[in-house]
């Protein structure tokens, strides 16, 4: 049995937490990557599917979770999910009821339109269906708030069935990261591979916001000049405090509404 007071504990939530709103120097060029699931997105997609439309597979979720490669659980439950008869529409429909704060879309199309020397980059281990499905409904692709978007491949079959599959194929060769990355990817890699994709956008420093123990990697391989707004109480918050080995500045926050005061900070233009 699972001991409910030391997870009541260990999983405070401060309402009013602190302020810490302290400015961030200015910049003329930065890079900002967020994660999506409880970061861009005030909930996760990949539960969030189930608990709309089947509390079945969302029990499933948690007892399968221990035993199997992440992506390959989420792919098994997409087909589950299709056994039970739901349809493309529902399953559509359920992304895009799925809950994203005012604040963080105040706060990120503000800091876009007035920072021009800003790009964002979307790197989540969500799917691209996921996302490209929920992105458009919260007025997120027009015009377009991604420069780039790296995420796990998806696809619509003809009967209505979500196919899911791993960004790095179990067939080919796998990433080498011994940070602790899934299989499926390593979101450091990944943000590695951007910045060399971009390299001639000079990036005078990179912003992370992220939540989860899978943005303990790209957070790590950030500079001291680059900053992780960090969302507490999360995965990402323990690795930090209990792994360390961050050399960038961490900004931490709770609810959106303080991440959107974080945002506004990176409007100071040099
Ligand atoms: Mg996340
Ligand atoms: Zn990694």
């Amino acid at each position: 049995m699972v001991d409910q007071r030391d997870l009541a504990v260990n999983s405070i939530v401060l309402e009013d937490p602190p302020l810490d709103f302290a400015p961030i120097p200015p910049a003329s060029s930065q890079l900002v990557v967020f994660d999506f699931d409880w970061s861009l997105a005030d909930q996760d997609t990949d539960r969030w599917v189930h608990e709309v439309l089947s509390p079945r597979l969302r029990i499933e979720f948690v007892e399968k979770k221990p035993t199997m490669q992440f992506t390959d659980m989420c792919a098994y439950l997409l087909e589950e999910l299709h056994k039970e008869g739901h349809s493309r529409e529902a399953l559509e429909d359920a992304l895009r009821s799925m809950p994203m704060h005012p604040g963080m879309l105040r706060g990120v199309r503000t800091l876009q339109k007035e920072h021009k020397g800003t790009d964002f980059l979307l790197l989540s281990n969500s799917n691209e269906v996921y996302i490209g499905t929920i992105l458009p409904s919260k007025g997120l692709t027009e015009p377009p708030l991604f420069k780039e978007i790296v995420t796990n491949p998806a696809q619509w079959e003809p009967n209505g069935l979500l196919r899911l599959r791993r960004r790095i194929s179990p067939d080919g060769p796998q990433h080498t990261c011994t940070v602790g990355c899934s299989a499926n990817m390593c979101k450091g890699d990944e943000l590695d591979a951007y910045k060399e994709r971009h390299a001639s956008s000079k990036y005078e420093r990179i912003i992370y916001v992220g939540d989860g123990g899978n943005d303990y990697c790209p957070v790590k391989r950030l500079g001291p000049n680059d900053i992780a707004f960090v969302r507490r109480n999360r995965g990402l918050a323990k690795r930090i405090l209990e792994e360390g080995g961050i050399q960038c500045q961490v900004r931490y926050w709770s609810g959106a509404w303080e991440a959107e005061q974080l945002l506004l900070l990176l409007r100071a233009q040099s």
